[in-house]
């Protein structure tokens, strides 16, 4: 099956509105592009719980600081419309910046409208260092969810700050759809599949693992009997390549957020850091 390339609002919403006119289930599946396994599992979900399923595909210049990879960013329609289209989605929706946001030059909040999740959800882990970051981010969907009106919008927990931060936003402003939590995809050594992956060299990649072997370090800690945030974060810092940028490991109640002493159950353990100049995430849920 072909998934149909939209780049305008319009169709798009023509598409939509005769879909619910049949009383069709609609997913939609946010993405920045360069698609892989993660966010096919996303589009896989979907098309299980939905009958009509909307990728969208586009690198919002809103969330990036102005010394991040906005222009770097990989960009390939081509093959991530192949994916779409042997997943079975129904629509790629690829909008350029000017359908997103009109002829706005400065993108900030002097032209715009944007949405702007908690003070505390977003002066932490990501936000601390992307200023701005989860404002754009909460904006975009928001924009996403108004075009496309899902009944399902399939998000990764790869990106748990986010996830948590958008399912507030869909409780606080009483939008009438579901978030879908979907597990992280990852490489069979571990490594937690991300389209910055291929900014990676050989070298980097190597020690980026360690990334997620420290993560896998506290979990067995955990298992273990070990609950204090301290001594497991000292083990995951053992884990840790010496060439490995640590920008943060953080403990946090998945439930409210709050930063925790004791791990426990739907406990958060995030971490952020830099293998060379790349920056990469990844988490577990205890
Ligand atoms: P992005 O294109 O990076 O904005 O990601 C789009 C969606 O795919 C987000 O909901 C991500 O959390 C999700 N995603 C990215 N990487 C993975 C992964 N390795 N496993 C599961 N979901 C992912």
């Amino acid at each position: 099956m072909t998934a149909i390339l939209l780049n305008n609002i319009k169709e798009v919403r023509e598409n939509i509105k005769n879909w619910k006119k049949e009383g069709l289930k609609i997913g939609l599946i946010p993405t920045m592009g360069a698609l892989h396994a993660g966010h096919a599992s996303l589009i896989k979900k979907a098309k299980e719980m939905c009958d009509k399923v909307v990728v969208s595909v586009f690198v919002n210049p809103i969330q990036f600081g102005p010394n991040e990879d906005f222009d770097k960013y990989p960009r390939t329609l081509d093959t991530d419309r192949n994916l779409c289209d042997e997943i079975g989605a129904d629509i790629v929706f690829a909008p350029s910046p000017k359908e997103m946001y009109g002829e706005n030059t400065r993108l900030s909040n002097n032209e715009l409208t944007f949405v702007c999740p908690p003070y505390n959800l977003v002066d932490c882990l990501c936000g601390k260092s992307r200023l701005g970051h989860f404002d754009g981010v909460a904006t975009v969907v928001m924009k996403l969810f108004n075009i496309t009106t899902p009944d399902y919008a399939f998000f990764g927990q790869k990106d748990a700050q986010q996830l948590f931060i958008l399912k507030k936003m869909v409780k606080d402003l009483n939008l009438d759809l579901e978030i879908v939590h979907c597990p992280i995809v990852r490489e069979e050594d571990g490594l937690a599949l991300s389209s910055r992956n291929t900014y990676l060299t050989q070298q980097e990649r190597t020690n980026a693992l360690t990334i997620s072997k420290a993560l896998k370090e506290v979990s067995k800690y955990y298992e273990k009997g070990i609950t204090n945030t301290q001594v497991l974060f000292d083990a995951a810092i053992s884990v840790l390549d010496k060439n490995i940028e640590l920008e943060y490991i953080e403990f946090r109640d998945f439930e409210t957020f709050e930063k925790v002493s004791e791990v426990k159950n739907n406990t958060l353990i995030a971490i952020a850091a830099k293998s060379g100049k790349t920056r990469l995430i990844d988490n577990i849920i205890i």
